[in-house]
């Protein structure tokens, strides 16, 4: 075993001093940055977690936070339906692009990638928790406030390991009122109390029937206890969604973003606070590099010997400056970009090894780039930059390489 330094989070060696579980969570796609993570749970199935997650998702975006849903209820995905998705997700050569729903929102699920939604998934949880492993790290979800997780049902093995791979900031509890609502909190509160998550509030969906005639509220399925359980649990009660057969309906028509949602109003109060802190801390830098020549991209990335890193918090640069390589050689400058925190490269001309030994450091790149360098990185943040995804190296003329460099490139396999 090697030395202990002491920091669980990271480590994967049992022993007798762990004080705190391995740390399991993935790094989002480097195109993803994803603000606030929200997980919906409930008991069992059929309780209206995909419903509640989708009206939670639509009231975000009413209130104008960028919002996204990953469905990892993988054995029973609904959310695409809800939403009348009816296409396939699409990909690129940097990852899986999400579908968009008419108001706006991002989805990626199971569904959307299957021949057909019918088709039964009868996979095992570890199978499962890898496709919601590749849902957050290869599916270019840009710029998202809030994304909503409708998780997988239960408070077993399976919700459990795919709590481990995201990084939920909280988690909603959905329970109807015939579940014995306090085992049912109590199993979750244990869940998120194991993976140290905040519970942010409960939801009781089914909790009534308003009759037409006379707008009593008919308890179905008899007296409602969400009220005294939140409180001893301490757990606020969001709010209590109505039977409502036009809520049905909305569904199956894929139109649930016409659902009324003023039940869950408060849930706007708890988002506000939750934006408030993820702009206070949760801004992660990113760092692009672009190969630089006196203000200009570079245009042969093996041989750059200087590179202009910016750093980005959100949409804004907060720091910029130019470091030299100190070495040459693709081998040695992926390193030195990978020591430096780089996530993106933005360059002229690089070949195929170069390229390969970048993507293996989860390192993204834009080869084929001209231009001044502020230019270039302003066209990036725009999304209007131009450059060359299928590159291998610097300028083919005529078939031949000519990489700038006094080497005969004609005979050259391709420039590092
Ligand atoms: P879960 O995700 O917990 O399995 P869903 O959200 O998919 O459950 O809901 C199951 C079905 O019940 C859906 O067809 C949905 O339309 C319906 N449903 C859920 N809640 C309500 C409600 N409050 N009123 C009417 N129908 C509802």
């Amino acid at each position: 075993m090697s030395e202990c330094t002491h920091e669980c989070g990271s480590c994967g060696e049992s022993c007798g001093e762990r004080c705190a579980p391995q740390d399991m969570r993935k790094q989002p796609h480097q195109l993803s940055h994803i603000r606030k993570v929200i997980g919906i749970v409930s008991g069992k199935g059929g309780v209206g977690k995909s419903l509640v997650t989708s009206m939670l998702a639509c009231l975000a975006q009413k209130n104008g936070y960028k919002t996204a849903v990953l469905d990892a209820d993988i054995t029973g995905p609904s959310i695409p339906k809800m939403f009348g998705i009816n296409e396939r997700a699409s990909a690129t050569e940097l990852g899986l692009i999400p579908a968009t729903s008419r108001n706006d929102i991002d989805i990626m699920s199971l569904n959307l990638l299957l021949e057909s939604e019918n088709q039964p998934v009868i996979w095992r949880g570890a199978v499962i928790s890898s496709v919601v492993e590749q849902f957050w790290t290869e599916v270019i979800w840009g710029d998202v406030d809030f994304m909503f997780v409708d998780m997988p049902p239960g408070t077993g093995d399976v919700p459990l390991t795919v709590f481990q791979s995201l990084p939920v900031d909280g988690i909603i509890i959905v329970a109807s009122p015939q579940e014995l609502v306090n085992m049912i909190v109590e199993k979750a509160v244990n869940m998120a109390n194991m993976m140290d998550i905040p519970i942010l509030g409960m939801v009781e969906n089914m909790s009534y029937l308003r009759c037409p005639d006379c707008g009593k509220e008919i308890k179905v399925f008899g007296e409602s206890h969400v009220e005294e359980t939140a409180a001893e649990y301490g757990i606020p009660l969001i709010g209590r969604i109505p039977i409502d057969p036009g809520i049905a309906s909305l569904c199956d028509k894929g139109r649930v973003e016409e659902a009324d949602s003023s039940c869950l109003a408060s849930f706007t109060d708890i988002l506000k606070a939750l934006h408030e802190d993820s702009y206070k801390k949760d801004m992660t830098p990113f760092k692009i590099a672009v190969s630089h020549k006196d203000g200009m991209v570079f245009d042969h990335f093996g041989h750059s010997e200087e590179f202009k890193i910016y750093t980005f918090v959100g949409n804004d640069i907060s720091a910029q400056e130019v470091v030299k390589t100190n070495g040459q050689g693709h081998g040695a400058i992926v390193g030195f970009l990978k020591e430096q925190g780089v996530g993106a490269v933005i360059c002229g001309g690089i070949g195929g090894g170069a390229r390969s030994a970048l993507e293996a450091e989860r390192i993204f790149v834009f080869g084929g780039v001209t231009g001044e360098c502020d230019k270039v990185i302003q066209q990036w943040l725009e999304g209007t930059l131009q450059y060359d995804p299928d590159i291998a190296c610097a300028h083919h003329e005529n078939g031949e390489y000519h990489c700038g460099s006094d080497s005969p490139c004609g005979s050259c396999g391709g420039c590092h």
